[in-house]
C-alpha cells in the first residue's frame, strides 16, 4: 500500500497533468485559475481534517475518531488501530493490577512500598491494620511520622536489613510484628510486616517451660549431689567394691547440674533482648585473664600446658555487659583448649579491623568438617559427643555465645577444616568500640 507521501505526490502530479492539458485546450488563464483553485481546495480540506483531529484530541475516544478522506483516511485508520491496541493493553494492565491487588490483599502479611526518602507510596489493607496506617490520609507521609518506635527508626536508617526487626504494636500491645525491609529499584524499600503473636506465644511457652523444668530439677539434684558427696566423704560408709559407682554418680550429678545451669543462663539471655548493662570493658586485661584461664584448663585436662599466644591492642575497649562477654569469649577459648589435643597451640587476638573490634581465637585442634559449621550454635549440637562429654561440655556453650553476641549486635564467624584447627572470630560493631588512651 502507498504511504501518505506517495499518495499526496501522485495526486499533485495527476492534478498538474490535468492543468497542463487544460492549458493546451482552454488557454493559460483557465489552467492557472484551475490550478490555484485546486490548491486552495486541497489546503482547505487539510485544514478541515486538522481541525477534526484537534477536536478529537479534546475528547479522545476510540468510538469518535473521524473517518477522514484521502490521505486523512489513512491517518485516522492508523489512529483508530493505535487507540484499539492501547485500549486492549490498558484492559490487560488493569486486569493484572486487579489480580495483583487481590493477591496482596489475600496475603496474611502486610506490604508497604516506601520511597527513597521513606515516604509511604502504597500499602495493603493488612499493613494498614497491623501498622495503624490509613493509605488515603498517609500517602506520601514519612513512615517515621507514623511508626514512632525509636528502635524501628534506628533499623530503618541503619541500612542493615539482613535480619528482621521485632515490633510491638502500640495500638495493640498483644500484637507482635516482625518487620522485614527489602530494598529495590531506586533506593525504594518494600516493608513486609508479619503477625508473629502466635509464634511468640509458643516461643515464650517453650522458654518458660525450659526455665521452670530447670528450676524444678535444680533443687532435687542439689540434694542428691549433696548426699552423694557426704556419703563419699564418710569413711567406711560405702563398701569398697561399689565405691567407683558412687564416683560415677557424683560425676553425672555434676554434669546434670552444669547442663541445668547452662539452660537457665540460656533462657535468661533469650528472654531479654537488651543487655543488662553497657559499661566500658577493659578488653586487653580481660584477654590476659582468659589466657591464664586457658593455661590452667589445659593443665588440668591434659596435665601439660598448650602454647597460648596473645596479641591484643592495648587501646581497644568496648561497651557492653562485662560478665556476659567474659562468659561468651571464655567459652570460645575453653572450646579451643578442649578440642585441641595435648601439645597444641592457641592464638588469642584482639584488633581493630575496618573500624570494628575483632576478637579471634585460633587453635591447631581437631577442626570441624564444613557440614557441621552452620549448626554448631544450635542447642545440644555436638560433632563428637564423646569428646564433648569427656572434657565437661554441655552442648549449650555456643548457643549461649550466639545469644550474648546478638545482644551486643556482634557477629560470630567460624572457619575450620577437619584436622586443620579452627578459628572463631567475633566482630563487634563500630558503635561499641572505644579507644582508650594509654
Ligand atoms: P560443648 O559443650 O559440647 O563443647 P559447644 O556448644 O561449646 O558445646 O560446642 C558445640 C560443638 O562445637 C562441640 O561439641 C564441638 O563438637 C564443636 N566445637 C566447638 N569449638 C570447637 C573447636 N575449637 N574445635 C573443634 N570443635 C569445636
Amino acid at each position: 500500500m502507498l504511504d501518505v507521501r506517495w499518495k499526496a505526490f501522485l495526486l499533485f502530479c495527476a492534478f498538474s497533468v490535468i492543468c497542463v492539458f487544460l492549458w493546451f485546450i482552454a488557454g493559460e488563464k483557465i489552467a492557472l485559475v484551475t490550478f490555484c483553485s485546486g490548491l486552495l481546495v486541497y489546503l482547505a480540506r487539510h485544514i478541515y481534517w486538522l481541525y477534526q483531529l484537534q477536536k478529537w484530541f479534546k475528547k479522545p475516544h476510540v468510538n469518535n475518531i473521524p473517518e477522514g478522506a484521502g490521505v486523512w483516511e489513512d491517518v485516522f485508520t492508523a489512529l483508530l488501530k493505535y487507540e484499539r491496541n492501547n485500549q486492549k493493553n490498558q484492559t490487560q494492565l488493569s486486569e493484572s493490577l486487579e489480580r495483583f491487588s487481590l493477591a496482596t490483599t489475600a496475603m496474611p502479611d502486610g506490604l508497604v512500598i516506601l520511597s527513597a526518602s521513606n515516604e509511604i507510596e502504597w500499602c495493603t489493607p493488612h499493613a494498614e491494620n497491623q501498622l495503624g496506617l490509613n493509605l488515603a490520609q498517609d500517602k506520601h507521609l514519612p513512615i517515621v511520622n507514623l511508626i514512632r518506635d525509636s528502635h524501628f527508626i534506628a533499623y530503618l536508617y541503619n541500612g542493615d536489613f539482613d535480619t528482621p526487626f521485632k515490633l510491638k504494636s502500640w495500638r495493640n500491645p498483644e500484637l507482635t510484628l516482625e518487620i522485614l525491609l527489602i530494598p529495590f529499584a531506586n533506593n525504594q524499600k518494600l516493608l513486609i510486616s508479619r503477625d508473629t503473636t502466635q509464634l511468640e506465644k509458643v516461643e515464650t511457652m517453650r522458654r518458660d517451660f525450659i526455665a521452670n523444668v530447670s528450676h524444678e530439677l535444680r533443687t532435687p539434684l542439689t540434694v542428691v549431689g549433696g548426699f552423694l558427696e557426704t556419703l563419699s566423704d564418710m569413711e567406711g560408709a560405702i563398701p569398697a567394691q561399689i565405691k567407683h559407682y558412687f564416683a560415677m554418680m557424683e560425676e553425672q550429678t555434676v554434669r546434670m547440674r552444669r547442663i541445668i545451669e547452662d539452660l537457665l543462663t540460656l533462657s535468661t539471655i533469650e528472654s531479654n533482648a537488651e543487655t543488662p548493662e553497657n559499661i566500658e570493658i577493659n578488653m586487653p586485661s580481660l584477654l590476659q585473664s582468659m589466657q591464664n584461664d586457658a593455661l590452667s584448663l589445659s593443665q588440668s585436662l591434659y596435665k601439660s600446658k598448650h602454647d597460648v599466644h596473645l596479641d591484643a591492642d592495648p587501646q581497644l575497649y568496648i561497651n557492653g555487659a562485662q560478665e556476659e562477654l567474659r562468659s561468651a569469649l571464655s567459652n570460645l577459648v575453653s572450646n579451643a583448649v578442649r578440642y585441641t589435643p595435648k601439645g597444641g597451640e592457641l592464638w588469642l587476638s584482639w584488633q581493630r579491623i575496618d573500624g570494628n573490634a575483632v576478637f579471634a581465637v585460633r587453635d591447631t585442634g581437631i577442626g570441624i568438617a564444613s557440614e557441621h559449621i552452620d549448626r554448631l550454635t544450635e542447642r545440644f549440637y555436638r560433632v563428637d559427643r564423646g569428646r564433648s562429654r569427656e572434657t565437661g561440655g554441655t552442648g549449650l556453650g555456643l548457643s549461649i555465645v550466639k545469644h550474648i553476641l546478638i545482644r551486643h549486635q556482634a557477629k560470630l564467624e567460624i572457619t575450620s577444616a577437619l584436622g586443620a584447627g579452627s578459628t572463631f572470630r567475633v566482630i563487634f560493631p563500630k558503635s561499641r568500640v572505644v579507644t582508650h588512651s594509654l
